[in-house]
């Protein structure tokens, strides 16, 4: 059987010739091809951008007031619910995610993503500041045009409504790229915009590497916005490119986040928030405390009730219901985490996991890890201060609250992180030390969007989520208004 070439998507339609589609896209739970994915060389992300330009410069979207823009939103989150069952395949198929959690969380979350957004539209409030008598001073906020969204493989579906929902509530148009190994669900939303009612153009797909295609995008002078999500050094490597031309950027990139676990913390509920945390979607999942320190009185106890329970984790094929962990979902994320583990292995004690796993036919050549528990882990080691974006959480000990900040705090990133503790004061206090842009305490990884999320240190710059996550779509304008004759002009200069 022929297989589909996956082409960029451009006023509204799939462009079938844009270059070559060499590029062969895999189900990660079963190795299998799923087609050819095209590779968009600069001349192609030209034309694309081309086309956003001129959708965003023209009838209709100029035209369109903020609450039909928001309109147009609720439409795209009904539609996805009722097509939810063919966007669960999708995202199935490229990423290997259980059934169950694509389900019950990916898909909820997105649809609120875009809800929220759709309510927000026309919530944005510029100002009037008081001047002379003779001038009126307003401020506004004006969108940037064409804004590029860059986006990662670890969760494609959600992170395109995450740069998508705000970019339109705010009236710009905007470019999707994501990654080259998942670009079913992102060409999936695209097509559902246009089928709500967005104008064509305005959300536009380029595919293909970022080495070539995004780099591209990210130089084109017609991108005046960047909001990328995926590693610290492709960040660090986008926010020196649109240096050259003064382009906005917005960067959420890695983490290696700490859950505090204290003495007279719920340890029962802790377990499973450390448990959810390290290994939902195979523990590839940026915000995911990976690091579980632990105040050294209970922390045999501890390790005791998390080994117990991760032996039972059931991985497998993402189809089946019952299945919670996943493969990993790109080969070379794959080998990354195992060239991690073969390292920790010999300096920290294994508790469960460590390896491969064998999963039966149809998945017995996907990409599988066994959810992997790691103590004896101190700061310095690799597996303790890197980001291994897979299934391996690791437990630290601490002595006191003093030492468990600064072990948490001792790591590059600042992204996330969680205490648990009943004493309510020592909650706070160390939330607050904790130097990450969002902390849960006695709670783990619940998402709303009406938080925002502005991560600290290397894991980025700038803010999503949340009214500032859409503020973060518009450019500033100030306007000063003479309204008498005699309104003085200049710095009283003349
Ligand atoms: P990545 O390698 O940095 O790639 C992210 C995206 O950037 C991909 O679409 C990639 O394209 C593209 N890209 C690479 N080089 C580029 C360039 N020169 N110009 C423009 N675009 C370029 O990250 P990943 O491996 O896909 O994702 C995992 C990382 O994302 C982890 O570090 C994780 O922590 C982070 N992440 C962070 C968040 C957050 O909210 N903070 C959320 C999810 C993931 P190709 O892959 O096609 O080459
Ligand atoms: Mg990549």
């Amino acid at each position: 059987m022929t297989q589909p070439t996956f082409a960029p998507f451009i006023d509204g339609e799939s462009w079938q010739d844009a270059g070559p589609a060499d590029f062969t896209v895999t189900n990660p739970a079963t190795g299998e091809s799923l087609g050819q994915e095209t590779e968009c060389d600069r001349a192609a992300v030209g034309k694309i951008v081309a086309s956003s330009q001129s959708a965003f410069q023209q009838r209709p979207w100029q035209k369109m007031s903020a609450a039909e823009r928001g309109g147009l939103l609720l439409r795209l989150a009904d539609l996805m619910e009722q097509q939810s069952e063919a966007i669960v395949e999708t995202e199935l198929l490229d990423t290997g995610k259980p059934i169950s959690q694509l389900r019950a969380g990916e898909l909820p979350l997105t649809a609120a993503i875009i809800r929220f957004y759709a309510g927000a539209a026309d919530k944005v409030e510029g100002s009037i500041k008081s001047g002379t008598p003779g001038e009126v001073l307003m401020q506004m906020y004006e969108p940037y045009g064409v804004v590029a969204g860059i986006l990662p493989w670890n969760y494609p579906f959600v992170n395109a409504a995450l740069k998508v929902a705000p970019a339109i509530a705010t009236g710009n148009a905007i470019v999707l790229k994501p990654a080259q190994e998942t670009p079913l669900g992102t060409l999936a939303f695209a097509k559902l915009c246009v089928e709500a009612g967005i104008p064509p153009g305005i959300v536009n797909v380029v595919l293909g590497s970022g080495s070539v295609t995004g780099q591209a995008l990210i130089e084109h002078p017609d991108v005046r916005k960047i909001s990328f999500t995926g590693s610290t050094a492709v960040g660090q490597h986008i926010q020196k490119s649109a240096a050259d031309q003064m382009k906005m950027v917005n960067l959420e990139c890695g983490g290696k986040n700490a859950m505090i676990v204290f003495a007279d913390a719920d340890l029962d509920r802790a377990a499973e928030a450390a448990l959810l945390s390290g290994f939902v979607n195979a523990g590839q999942l940026c915000v995911s405390c990976s690091r579980v320190l632990v105040e050294s009185s209970i922390a045999a106890e501890f390790e005791a009730m998390l080994t117990e329970r991760a032996q039972k984790i059931v991985l497998g094929n993402p189809r089946n219901e019952s299945t919670q962990v996943g493969p990993m979902i790109t080969r070379s994320q794959y080998d990354i985490a195992l060239s991690y583990l073969s390292e920790a292995t010999s300096d920290c004690n294994v508790l469960c996991g460590g390896s491969t796993a064998d999963i039966p036919s149809p998945c017995n050549d996907g990409y599988w890890i066994q959810p992997t528990l790691l103590s004896g882990v101190r700061p310095g080691m690799k597996v303790h201060d890197e980001e291994i974006f897979g299934p391996v959480l690791s437990v630290v000990r601490f002595k006191d609250e003093q030492e468990a900040v600064s072990i948490a705090n001792s790591v590059n990133y600042g992204l996330s992180g969680s205490v648990w503790t009943k004493d309510g004061s020592r909650g706070l206090r160390v939330s607050k030390a904790l130097d990450t842009g969002i902390c849960w305490l006695n709670t783990m990884l619940t998402g709303y969007p009406q938080i925002s999320l502005s991560p600290h240190k290397l894991s980025g710059t700038g803010v999503e989520l949340g009214m500032e996550g859409m503020l973060a779509y518009l450019k500033r304008k100030s306007i000063v208004i003479g309204i008498d004759d005699d309104a003085p002009v200049g710095w009283g200069l003349g």
